[in-house]
This record gives structure tokens, C-alpha cells and sequence, in this order.
């Protein structure tokens, strides 16, 4: 039989992580298919860059998705992308919108530096490796996935939990994707394919800004006022509970939405925001009425990728909002 060939590239983060020059500290140094040797797979490894995941940007996530078709191209049958994990949940997102192939990229990386015991970095790449060349999970979405701890999770759902578990990854809402026994994926459920076109076609390089900011007890409005002054495209605002702010915020945020998107969400990040249920001032009615967008299910930062990614992609506010506010109500199929 054939053995097949995964791309892994490499963007840094504690999975490419060793001692610094001077024995101490973590720094990234070197790629993540060295964790591991395997027969799977032929492994090509791709050096992308050694950083951490919080130098990542949107221009970059774009060069990616154009590097991972490429990839494609040249022979590879699937693509692992190894980064850090504290912006895995938001560039996973990014990269199931920019959806550069027919079939899933699955991203991993490791809590625990490949140095460390009991580290995660070599186990989490090989279940990545199995999960890209899974058929089942190819069948299953369309999207970005995140391998981590013998978990598969849509990148639409995941969020990081814990700042230093390897159980720091869970999929809020749905349920995660699949589980691996043994090494093999098993997929549980299916995503509905994301219903935009894949955005690595169609994104202008424009530079947008989105803002996320949080409502809070006993809130001024001196950074809401500030957000459009400050030459941001678009504000999610993590809203109390079901998707709330104070009477006054909720005036200021009515301003703003007259300029550029405002979108709630929930500083919960769990559960559907609120659409119909309550009327008093800064309620989600009083939002609503006010011109701000419910990010559904949808946690801020997933919104702000998504409004982001939308908006460099050439969309006009009213259609960029009605394009998130369908892929925020996208709903899990169950097999
Ligand atoms: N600081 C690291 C990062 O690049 C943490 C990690 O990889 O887990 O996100």
C-alpha cells in the first residue's frame, strides 16, 4: 500500500520549544515533526517560522492557507499545522474560513514542551497525523479542526480552558468533533459545512481592525466613545450573561453602531446570546434596537475572527453581518 504524505508546517509555539542558549527558559527552536518518528506517514516538514502563536497574524494566516494548497499541489494527501497554543482556538478558526482545501487541516500543539515529562507534543502530533488522513473526519467537515489529547475538535467550537493542562482544549457547546482510541480517530458527529465561500480566495489583504472589549459591573463608556477615534472597523462587545450591558453602554454602543459593526457576545462564552427575552435598557432587545448584531453561539473571539476574515474579504457591513450572523447560527448535525 502506499504510504501517504503529510505536510506538517511549523509555526512554533511549546511543541517547538527546548531550553534557551542559556539552559533556562522555553524558547521555540525547533520544528514540531522532529517530536516524532512515525511509518504512518511520509512526514514532509515545513519550516514556517519560530515563534510564538501570539506573533501570528492575519496576513500570515492567509500566506499559510495559500502555503498549505500549495502543499496540496506538490503531492501531500493532508496538512497538519503545528503552532502555540494560546491563539490555536482563534487561527483555527481563521483557517476553517479561509478553507484552502476539500478537506479538513487539522491543527495541533502541545501543552508540555517535547523536553518536559510527560510531554504531549509527540502523542498530540501523531493523532493529528491520523486525523488528517482519517477519511470519516474528511466526510465529517469541511472546516479546520484542532487535534489535542486524543481529542478532535471543530475549530468553530473550540476554545483553550486551562492556561497548563494537557486536557486544556474543550469544545464548548456541541461536543467535540471525534476521540481517538488507540490512535485511530473515531468521529462522532458532523459539522455542517461552513456556508461561505472559502475566503483564501477572495481576501483583499486589507488590513482590519477589530476591537473586543467586555462589559463590566459599574462600566464608563471612555473606551466604547474611543473605539472608532481609534480607527478600529468593528467592535465585539462580551456582554453580561445572556448578552447585556448597562443602560448607558448600551447608548454609547448605539453611537457606535452607527459608524461600524457592533456585535455582542457573551463574557460567558458559553450558550446562545439572548435575542428576545428581555426589554429593559441595554438588554439584548435594547441592543438589537440600537443596531447591534447577536453573535449566536458564536464567543467573542471567534466573532472578531470571523468579522475580521469577512471584511477583508471585500463584504460590505450589511452583507458582512448577515454572513456572520448566518455562520453564528450554523447548527451541529448529529449523526
Ligand atoms: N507561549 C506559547 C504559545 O506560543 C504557549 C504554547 O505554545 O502552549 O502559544
Amino acid at each position: 500500500m502506499r504510504t501517504p504524505t503529510v505536510a506538517v508546517i511549523s509555526l512554533g509555539g511549546t511543541i517547538s520549544c527546548g531550553p534557551g542558549d542559556d539552559g533556562s527558559a522555553l524558547v521555540p527552536r525547533t520544528d514540531a515533526a522532529d517530536v516524532l518518528s512515525t511509518d504512518t506517514a511520509r512526514v514532509r516538514s515545513v519550516r514556517w517560522s519560530l515563534a510564538d502563536s501570539s506573533e501570528i497574524t492575519f496576513d500570515e494566516l492567509v500566506r499559510l492557507a495559500r502555503e498549505i494548497r500549495r502543499q496540496v499541489v506538490d503531492g501531500a494527501d493532508a496538512v497538519v499545522v503545528t503552532q502555540g497554543t494560546d491563539t490555536l482556538e482563534e487561527t483555527a478558526y481563521a483557517l476553517s474560513l479561509l478553507r484552502p482545501l476539500d478537506r479538513p487541516v487539522v491543527c495541533t500543539a502541545a501543552m508540555r514542551a517535547p523536553t518536559a515529562p510527560g510531554s504531549d507534543a509527540a502523542a498530540n502530533l501523531g493523532a493529528a497525523i491520523a486525523a488528517a488522513l482519517e477519511p470519516d473526519l474528511a466526510e465529517a467537515t469541511a472546516g479546520a479542526v484542532v487535534v489535542m489529547n486524543d481529542e478532535i475538535h471543530s475549530a468553530k467550537w473550540v476554545q483553550k480552558v486551562h492556561t497548563q493542562r494537557v486536557d486544556a482544549f474543550a469544545s464548548v457547546g456541541p461536543g467535540r468533533l471525534g476521540v481517538l482510541y488507540e490512535g485511530s480517530p473515531r468521529v462522532l458527529r458532523r459539522d455542517p459545512a461552513p456556508r461561505l465561500p472559502a475566503l483564501v480566495d477572495r481576501d483583499t489583504g486589507r488590513n482590519v481592525r477589530v476591537a473586543v472589549l467586555p462589559a463590566l459591573l459599574d462600566q464608563d463608556t471612555a473606551l466604547i466613545d474611543a473605539v472608532a477615534r481609534a480607527g478600529y472597523d468593528g467592535l465585539i462587545l462580551e456582554g453580561l450573561g445572556g448578552g447585556h450591558v448597562s443602560g448607558a453602554v448600551a447608548h454609547a454602543l448605539g453611537d457606535l453602531a452607527r459608524e461600524i459593526p457592533v456585535v455582542y457576545a457573551s463574557r460567558t462564552r458559553a450558550g446562545a446570546v439572548l435575542e428576545r427575552t428581555y426589554g429593559s435598557p441595554g438588554a439584548e432587545l435594547d441592543l438589537i434596537g440600537r443596531g447591534c448584531v447577536a453573535s449566536g453561539e458564536l464567543p467573542a473571539l471567534k466573532a472578531r475572527v470571523l468579522l475580521t476574515m469577512l471584511l477583508r474579504s471585500g463584504y460590505g457591513r450589511g452583507d458582512a453581518e448577515t454572513l456572520l450572523r448566518h455562520e453564528a447560527d450554523a447548527r451541529v448535525v448529529v449523526r
